[in-house]
């Protein structure tokens, strides 16, 4: 499960809110929203647990490689090239 720990660490697990403010110390974290405050890390892992949760649009969307025809356009007709 990949899940990208960024901001993690200072979005809100309950309004999702992405604000280094919220970030007070290393160890706490007081949301500016709803007044949560629990233990950063434990914020974090709320987080993370819930984006791994999700399901992300990135994931799941392969790179998807058109098939292209090797062939040229067929020529149009009555269409004639300049000289
Ligand atoms: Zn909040």
């Amino acid at each position: 499960m990949l899940v990208n720990p960024a901001y993690t660490s200072q979005t809100c697990s309950e309004w999702r809110l992405c604000d280094s403010r919220n970030r007070e110390s290393q160890a706490d974290f007081e949301c500016k929203q709803c007044h949560m405050s629990m233990n950063a890390d434990l914020n974090a892992a709320n987080n993370i647990l819930k984006r791994g949760i999700e399901p992300s649009p990135r994931l799941g969307t392969k790179p998807s490689t058109p098939e292209r025809s090797q062939t040229p356009n067929p020529p149009i007709a009555g269409r004639t090239l300049p000289p």
